[in-house]
């Protein structure tokens, strides 16, 4: 047996794509907060009215 097809890797590079230096936005206010690293922007809430962030 020779070990063809795997091996060959993804061309993905890092793993960080989109995470890294956004912001999120209140779809319901307009609230902006600075995007942190690891903290998903729908799991956030907004400061002023309480509704999930989402990413700009
Ligand atoms: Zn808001």
């Amino acid at each position: 047996m020779n070990g063809r097809g795997m091996g060959q890797g993804r061309g993905q590079k890092g793993g960080m794509g989109l995470g890294v230096g956004g912001s999120c936005v209140c779809p319901s206010c307009g609230h902006k907060e600075a995007h942190r690293r690891g903290v998903p922007c729908n799991g956030l809430k907004c400061p002023k009215c309480g509704a999930v962030m989402t990413r700009e």
